[in-house]
Protein backbone atom coordinates (compact mmCIF):
# COMPACT_ATOMS: atom_id res chain seq x y z
CA UNK A 1 0.00 0.00 0.00
CA UNK A 2 2.66 2.16 -0.78
CA UNK A 3 0.75 4.60 -2.89
CA UNK A 4 -1.85 5.36 -0.46
CA UNK A 5 0.79 6.85 1.88
CA UNK A 6 1.86 8.87 -0.97
CA UNK A 7 -1.22 10.62 -0.79
CA UNK A 8 -0.92 14.27 0.07
CA UNK A 9 -3.85 15.63 2.15
CA UNK A 10 -6.05 18.43 0.33
CA UNK A 11 -5.09 21.75 1.58
CA UNK A 12 -8.72 23.64 2.58
CA UNK A 13 -8.74 26.99 2.60
CA UNK A 14 -11.43 29.69 2.78
CA UNK A 15 -12.65 31.97 0.06
CA UNK A 16 -10.37 34.92 -1.25
CA UNK A 17 -12.57 36.87 -3.59
CA UNK A 18 -11.23 40.24 -2.44
CA UNK A 19 -10.47 41.59 -6.28
CA UNK A 20 -11.81 42.42 -9.34
CA UNK A 21 -9.77 39.03 -11.11
CA UNK A 22 -9.49 35.53 -9.62
CA UNK A 23 -7.18 34.69 -7.37
CA UNK A 24 -7.62 31.01 -6.63
CA UNK A 25 -4.14 29.70 -6.39
CA UNK A 26 -3.59 26.02 -7.72
CA UNK A 27 -4.55 23.21 -6.32
CA UNK A 28 -6.62 25.50 -3.41
CA UNK A 29 -9.83 23.60 -2.04
CA UNK A 30 -12.84 25.17 -0.50
CA UNK A 31 -15.28 23.79 2.42
CA UNK A 32 -18.68 24.04 1.97
CA UNK A 33 -20.27 24.98 5.15
CA UNK A 34 -23.67 23.66 4.51
CA UNK A 35 -22.31 20.04 3.50
CA UNK A 36 -19.28 19.77 4.06
CA UNK A 37 -18.18 18.24 0.64
CA UNK A 38 -14.33 19.82 0.00
CA UNK A 39 -14.56 21.13 -3.83
CA UNK A 40 -11.71 22.44 -5.64
CA UNK A 41 -11.65 26.10 -5.30
CA UNK A 42 -12.00 26.41 -9.17
CA UNK A 43 -14.79 24.44 -9.88
CA UNK A 44 -16.82 26.73 -7.10
CA UNK A 45 -15.32 29.42 -8.49
CA UNK A 46 -16.55 28.78 -12.39
CA UNK A 47 -19.94 27.84 -10.08
CA UNK A 48 -20.07 31.45 -8.99
CA UNK A 49 -19.59 29.88 -5.76
CA UNK A 50 -22.37 27.74 -5.41
CA UNK A 51 -21.45 24.20 -4.03
CA UNK A 52 -22.13 21.65 -6.81
CA UNK A 53 -23.71 19.16 -4.21
CA UNK A 54 -25.68 20.69 -2.37
CA UNK A 55 -26.29 24.03 -4.34
CA UNK A 56 -25.56 26.16 -0.85
CA UNK A 57 -24.87 29.74 -2.33
CA UNK A 58 -21.34 31.21 -1.13
CA UNK A 59 -21.29 34.88 -0.66
CA UNK A 60 -19.97 36.82 -3.69
CA UNK A 61 -18.10 39.72 -3.51
CA UNK A 62 -19.46 42.94 -5.10
CA UNK A 63 -17.13 42.58 -8.25
CA UNK A 64 -17.77 38.62 -9.11
CA UNK A 65 -21.61 40.06 -8.23
CA UNK A 66 -21.65 43.08 -10.69
CA UNK A 67 -19.60 40.19 -13.29
CA UNK A 68 -22.39 37.50 -12.67
CA UNK A 69 -24.60 40.29 -13.69
CA UNK A 70 -23.82 42.10 -16.40
CA UNK A 71 -22.63 41.64 -20.40
CA UNK A 72 -19.30 40.54 -21.12
CA UNK A 73 -18.14 40.58 -17.51
CA UNK A 74 -18.74 43.85 -16.60
CA UNK A 75 -16.33 45.33 -19.15
CA UNK A 76 -18.62 48.13 -20.23
CA UNK A 77 -20.15 48.50 -16.25
CA UNK A 78 -19.91 52.46 -15.84
CA UNK A 79 -18.60 52.76 -11.38
CA UNK A 80 -19.56 55.96 -10.05
CA UNK A 81 -19.36 57.29 -6.44
CA UNK A 82 -16.06 55.22 -6.31
CA UNK A 83 -13.73 58.10 -4.48
CA UNK A 84 -16.63 58.56 -1.48
CA UNK A 85 -14.77 58.37 1.89
CA UNK A 86 -16.90 58.50 4.78
CA UNK A 87 -15.38 61.28 6.98
CA UNK A 88 -16.09 59.53 10.41
CA UNK A 89 -18.79 62.24 11.56
CA UNK A 90 -19.02 61.18 15.11
CA UNK A 91 -15.17 60.53 15.55
CA UNK A 92 -16.03 57.65 16.54
CA UNK A 93 -13.07 55.98 19.35
CA UNK A 94 -13.84 52.18 20.59
CA UNK A 95 -11.44 49.45 21.24
CA UNK A 96 -10.11 50.08 17.54
CA UNK A 97 -11.07 53.62 16.38
CA UNK A 98 -13.48 53.86 13.44
CA UNK A 99 -11.33 55.93 10.91
CA UNK A 100 -8.22 53.08 11.78
CA UNK A 101 -10.89 50.17 10.81
CA UNK A 102 -12.26 51.95 8.29
CA UNK A 103 -8.89 52.64 6.47
CA UNK A 104 -7.96 49.22 6.98
CA UNK A 105 -10.80 47.90 5.19
CA UNK A 106 -10.07 50.38 2.43
CA UNK A 107 -6.61 49.60 2.33
CA UNK A 108 -7.49 45.40 2.37
CA UNK A 109 -10.49 45.21 -0.42
CA UNK A 110 -9.08 48.10 -2.74
CA UNK A 111 -12.52 50.01 -2.37
CA UNK A 112 -14.04 52.63 -0.67
CA UNK A 113 -16.81 51.15 1.15
CA UNK A 114 -19.09 48.98 1.32
CA UNK A 115 -21.26 48.97 -1.86
CA UNK A 116 -20.22 49.67 -5.30
CA UNK A 117 -22.60 51.48 -7.76
CA UNK A 118 -22.72 52.20 -11.23
CA UNK A 119 -24.31 51.92 -15.15
CA UNK A 120 -24.59 48.12 -16.57
CA UNK A 121 -26.08 46.07 -19.25
CA UNK A 122 -27.70 42.69 -18.68
CA UNK A 123 -29.10 40.77 -21.75
CA UNK A 124 -28.29 44.68 -23.44
CA UNK A 125 -30.89 45.77 -21.33
CA UNK A 126 -29.31 49.24 -19.70
CA UNK A 127 -29.96 50.10 -15.94
CA UNK A 128 -28.51 50.80 -12.63
CA UNK A 129 -26.71 48.58 -10.55
CA UNK A 130 -25.45 48.78 -7.14
CA UNK A 131 -23.70 45.72 -4.63
CA UNK A 132 -23.52 45.65 -1.34
CA UNK A 133 -19.67 43.87 0.01
CA UNK A 134 -20.49 42.13 2.94
CA UNK A 135 -16.90 41.26 3.38
CA UNK A 136 -16.23 45.62 3.98
CA UNK A 137 -17.46 45.63 7.23
CA UNK A 138 -20.51 43.78 7.54
CA UNK A 139 -21.77 45.16 4.32
CA UNK A 140 -22.95 47.66 7.31
CA UNK A 141 -24.97 51.13 5.82
CA UNK A 142 -23.17 54.72 6.52
CA UNK A 143 -23.25 57.81 4.54
CA UNK A 144 -21.38 56.55 1.57
CA UNK A 145 -23.29 53.25 1.20
CA UNK A 146 -26.14 55.45 1.71
CA UNK A 147 -25.38 57.93 -1.17
CA UNK A 148 -24.67 55.02 -3.30
CA UNK A 149 -27.92 53.76 -2.42
CA UNK A 150 -29.26 57.13 -3.77
CA UNK A 151 -27.18 57.69 -6.36
CA UNK A 152 -28.09 54.16 -8.57
CA UNK A 153 -31.98 55.02 -7.93
CA UNK A 154 -31.64 59.13 -8.76
CA UNK A 155 -29.20 57.76 -11.36
CA UNK A 156 -32.50 55.44 -12.89
CA UNK A 157 -34.96 58.38 -12.21
CA UNK A 158 -32.52 60.37 -14.69
CA UNK A 159 -31.89 58.15 -17.45
CA UNK A 160 -35.88 56.64 -17.20
CA UNK A 161 -34.04 52.72 -16.54
CA UNK A 162 -34.69 50.16 -13.99
CA UNK A 163 -32.67 50.61 -10.84
CA UNK A 164 -31.64 46.69 -9.09
CA UNK A 165 -30.07 46.62 -5.59
CA UNK A 166 -28.38 43.57 -4.15
CA UNK A 167 -28.14 43.64 -0.67
CA UNK A 168 -25.68 41.89 2.05
CA UNK A 169 -25.44 43.58 4.97
CA UNK A 170 -25.37 43.58 8.80
CA UNK A 171 -27.61 46.69 9.14
CA UNK A 172 -26.45 50.40 9.82
CA UNK A 173 -23.14 51.46 10.26
CA UNK A 174 -23.31 51.39 13.96
CA UNK A 175 -20.38 53.92 14.43
CA UNK A 176 -22.08 56.41 12.50
CA UNK A 177 -25.02 57.10 15.04
CA UNK A 178 -27.53 58.61 13.36
CA UNK A 179 -26.12 59.62 10.11
CA UNK A 180 -26.38 55.92 9.25
CA UNK A 181 -30.16 56.08 10.33
CA UNK A 182 -30.66 58.63 8.07
CA UNK A 183 -29.87 56.97 5.28
CA UNK A 184 -32.68 54.71 5.75
CA UNK A 185 -35.22 57.51 5.29
CA UNK A 186 -32.83 59.35 2.56
CA UNK A 187 -33.40 56.15 0.34
CA UNK A 188 -36.76 55.60 1.05
CA UNK A 189 -37.38 58.59 -0.67
CA UNK A 190 -36.10 57.60 -3.73
CA UNK A 191 -37.92 54.86 -3.43
CA UNK A 192 -40.85 56.76 -3.69
CA UNK A 193 -39.79 59.00 -6.50
CA UNK A 194 -39.43 55.58 -8.36
CA UNK A 195 -42.97 54.94 -7.92
CA UNK A 196 -44.10 57.59 -8.89
CA UNK A 197 -42.95 57.63 -12.06
CA UNK A 198 -43.35 53.96 -12.10
CA UNK A 199 -39.55 53.31 -13.32
CA UNK A 200 -39.08 49.64 -11.82
CA UNK A 201 -36.95 49.09 -8.71
CA UNK A 202 -35.82 45.42 -7.97
CA UNK A 203 -33.97 44.05 -4.74
CA UNK A 204 -32.31 40.72 -4.46
CA UNK A 205 -31.70 40.00 -0.77
CA UNK A 206 -28.62 38.01 -0.45
CA UNK A 207 -27.20 36.13 2.81
CA UNK A 208 -27.63 37.51 4.93
CA UNK A 209 -29.99 40.88 4.81
CA UNK A 210 -30.80 42.33 8.16
CA UNK A 211 -31.23 45.83 9.99
CA UNK A 212 -31.54 48.89 8.59
CA UNK A 213 -31.34 47.81 4.83
CA UNK A 214 -33.94 45.05 5.74
CA UNK A 215 -35.88 47.91 7.10
CA UNK A 216 -35.76 50.54 4.47
CA UNK A 217 -35.16 50.35 0.79
CA UNK A 218 -34.25 46.91 0.42
CA UNK A 219 -38.11 45.77 1.31
CA UNK A 220 -39.49 48.35 -0.50
CA UNK A 221 -38.84 47.75 -4.12
CA UNK A 222 -41.59 46.32 -6.37
CA UNK A 223 -40.02 43.36 -6.62
CA UNK A 224 -38.15 41.51 -3.84
CA UNK A 225 -36.16 38.62 -5.22
CA UNK A 226 -33.95 36.56 -2.62
CA UNK A 227 -31.17 33.73 -3.16
CA UNK A 228 -31.94 30.72 -1.51
CA UNK A 229 -31.64 29.98 2.14
CA UNK A 230 -30.68 33.57 2.42
CA UNK A 231 -31.15 34.86 6.26
CA UNK A 232 -33.60 37.91 5.99
CA UNK A 233 -34.82 40.24 8.93
CA UNK A 234 -34.40 43.22 10.99
CA UNK A 235 -33.33 41.69 14.35
CA UNK A 236 -31.71 38.14 14.85
CA UNK A 237 -34.06 35.39 16.36
CA UNK A 238 -32.00 35.22 19.90
CA UNK A 239 -33.42 38.98 20.12
CA UNK A 240 -37.23 38.54 19.21
CA UNK A 241 -37.50 35.07 20.99
CA UNK A 242 -36.43 37.34 23.71
CA UNK A 243 -38.89 39.95 23.54
CA UNK A 244 -41.85 38.21 22.44
CA UNK A 245 -40.99 35.24 25.02
CA UNK A 246 -42.02 32.47 22.43
CA UNK A 247 -40.13 29.84 20.17
CA UNK A 248 -39.40 30.50 17.02
CA UNK A 249 -40.92 28.35 13.96
CA UNK A 250 -37.53 26.21 12.03
CA UNK A 251 -36.30 28.31 9.07
CA UNK A 252 -37.75 31.09 10.31
CA UNK A 253 -36.06 34.35 8.36
CA UNK A 254 -34.49 32.22 6.00
CA UNK A 255 -36.01 33.11 2.25
CA UNK A 256 -38.07 30.08 1.51
CA UNK A 257 -40.16 30.39 5.28
CA UNK A 258 -40.19 34.88 3.78
CA UNK A 259 -41.81 33.86 0.20
CA UNK A 260 -44.16 31.24 2.11
CA UNK A 261 -45.63 34.48 4.13
CA UNK A 262 -45.59 37.05 0.91
CA UNK A 263 -42.32 39.36 2.01
CA UNK A 264 -40.64 37.50 -0.69
CA UNK A 265 -41.71 37.64 -4.67
CA UNK A 266 -39.09 34.95 -6.05
CA UNK A 267 -36.40 32.75 -4.86
CA UNK A 268 -33.88 32.71 -7.52
CA UNK A 269 -30.88 30.13 -8.55
CA UNK A 270 -27.93 31.91 -8.84
CA UNK A 271 -27.47 30.30 -12.70
CA UNK A 272 -30.92 31.71 -13.91
CA UNK A 273 -30.46 34.54 -12.52
CA UNK A 274 -28.99 36.88 -15.36
CA UNK A 275 -32.05 35.35 -17.36
CA UNK A 276 -34.57 35.93 -14.63
CA UNK A 277 -33.27 39.18 -13.91
CA UNK A 278 -33.40 41.05 -17.44
CA UNK A 279 -37.01 39.27 -18.45
CA UNK A 280 -38.49 41.15 -15.38
CA UNK A 281 -36.72 44.40 -16.30
CA UNK A 282 -37.79 44.25 -19.12
CA UNK A 283 -41.36 43.60 -18.27
CA UNK A 284 -41.83 45.59 -15.94
CA UNK A 285 -40.08 48.75 -17.72
CA UNK A 286 -41.08 48.13 -21.37
CA UNK A 287 -43.74 51.37 -20.94
CA UNK A 288 -42.16 53.55 -18.81
CA UNK A 289 -38.16 52.73 -19.09
CA UNK A 290 -36.48 54.27 -22.65
CA UNK A 291 -34.36 50.78 -23.10
CA UNK A 292 -33.24 52.42 -26.17
CA UNK A 293 -31.18 54.84 -25.13
ZN1 LIG B 1 -22.49 21.88 -0.26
Amino acid sequence: MAWFDDLKTPRVQKQDTTSKTSRVPEGAWSKCNECGEIQHSRILSSNFNVCPICQAHGRLTAWERIKLMTDEGASDFKEYGASLISKDPLEFDDTVPYRVRLEKSIGRFNQNDAIIAGKAKINKIPYHLAVFDFQFMGGSMGVVVGEKVAMTMAGALKDQIPAVIVCASGGARMQEGVYSLLQMAKTSSLVSQLKKKGIPMITLLTNPTTGGVAASFAMQADVILAEPKALIGFAGPRVIEQTIRQKLPEGFQRSEFLLIHGFVDRIVHRKNLKKELSDLLWRLGMRTCRFGK
